[in-house]
């Protein structure tokens, strides 16, 4: 059976973690640099977090709320949630795949912060601070202030090139995080975007109601509800996130009437089996939301330890893809190196297809045939497995 507990549990921060500053958004704190640990909270790190911690350099800025910080148990160097977060001596490894910039989007930034990739959407990078950081951002040489990047959004220019290029009425906040601005900066952002009258549907890739559920306060999500329709993407890699008040905060979010669906990376030591992602999805649509995505994790420099085959992803969709609720089935996708975007990666279902018949297999591997209906020859699919007819399922 599935439950949720609170993340106001027994981990660390309750056991000394100060509040201190990095206020964000309608005011909670976070612990934002090894100066704002105390000797407790630094005991718990493994040696070779403490390690990483001391190494970290230029790569990515350690911060984590303390709702988060509570969910990591002092005494398992190897726990799901401080593998995403606290940083280890890996991060130093280099891997001939790594990259600054996996998902090329520097070469596909028309105006510095606004990313035109696809031909009717847009990305536009709002901020490049979060309320924690993950290990293995793909925004990393940007996000947190301390990479090899700076991010200098221009939103004047941004909102010119938007009124322009009638052609994109799609727009995602990321960044970094949106949800950790004000309210009312968040409401003038979304206003400006919605007075672009092409400009349909807005959404956000947000992790904050994970990180810091307390912001998802009334008063924003009526801000947020103002603006529809507006979708909202969260980012849930292991079901223990999914606490008590981050399933509020997401039922909060629904009740405004913003669909939501979530984005998980696939992480080794995280997520890579298919027990935990199967709980994690099945958490999720009791939290009202979709999963969406799961992402083999970008080539981002110092990421490669959490990093797991392909391989691994595809056996894990094949273990849900039909013995479970389809709405529980995200879509699988590797974002193509070097600026390709998001391929989804299936395994062959159609085994066989001409102007008569197409060949497909089942969740169960049983083999079957639908009669094509001939016409239109312009779609041709080459033969993905080897198959013959004594194998039809019938
Ligand atoms: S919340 Fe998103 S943008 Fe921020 S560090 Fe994590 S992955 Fe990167």
């Amino acid at each position: 059976m599935i439950t949720f507990a609170t993340g106001k549990g027994d981990g660390p921060a309750t056991a000394g973690l100060r509040r201190n500053s990095g206020t964000i958004g309608n005011g909670s704190s976070r612990t934002g640099s090894p100066l704002s640990l105390n000797s407790k909270n630094t005991s718990i790190l493994a040696k070779r977090n403490a390690a990483g911690f001391c190494s970290q350099g230029d790569k990515l800025a350690l911060a984590i709320t303390p709702h988060f910080f509570n969910l990591i148990p002092r005494d398992d160097p190897d726990d799901p949630i401080r593998r995403q977060m606290i940083p280890r001596i890996e991060e130093t490894w280099k891997s001939p795949y790594d990259m600054a910039d996996p998902c090329g989007e520097d070469s596909h930034m028309p105006v510095p912060g606004l990313v035109h990739r696809y031909p009717d959407r847009v990305l536009f990078l709002v901020t490049d601070r979060c309320a924690s950081y993950c290990r293995y951002c793909t925004r990393s040489r940007v996000v947190s202030g301390v990479g090899e990047q700076e991010l200098h959004t221009d939103f004047e220019e941004a909102f010119r090139y938007l009124e322009t290029h009638t052609e994109v009425r799609d727009v995602l906040l990321s960044g970094g995080d949106a949800l950790i601005f004000s309210d009312d900066k968040i409401d003038k952002l979304l206003s400006r975007l919605r007075a672009i009258k092409h400009i349909e549907f807005l959404r956000i890739g947000t992790r904050v109601p994970i990180f810091l559920p307390q912001r998802i306060t009334p008063e924003l999500c009526a801000i947020l509800a103002k603006h529809h329709p507006l979708w909202i993407s969260v980012h849930v890699n292991h079901p223990r996130e999914l606490t008590i008040e981050v399933k509020e905060a997401l039922e909060r979010l629904a009740n405004a009437g913003i669909p939501l669906g979530n984005q998980s990376v696939l992480l080794a030591g995280v997520n890579d089996d298919l027990e935990t992602m199967k709980t994690l999805v099945h958490k999720l649509l009791m939290c009202r939301v979709r999963p969406y995505y799961i992402y083999q994790c970008d080539l981002i420099n110092g990421s490669s330890h959490l990093r797991t085959s392909v391989a691994k992803g595809i056996e894990i969709i094949e273990g849900l893809r039909g013995h479970t609720t389809g709405y529980a089935v995200p879509q699988y996708v590797i974002d193509a190196p070097g600026g390709g975007g998001k391929v989804p990666i299936n395994l062959g279902y159609i085994l066989y297809h001409d102007n008569e018949k197409i060949v497909i297999r089942n969740y169960e591997g049983k083999i079957f045939e639908y009669p094509e209906s001939g016409g239109d020859q312009s779609v041709q699919f080459a033969p993905q497995r080897e198959y013959h007819d004594e194998y039809l399922y019938s």
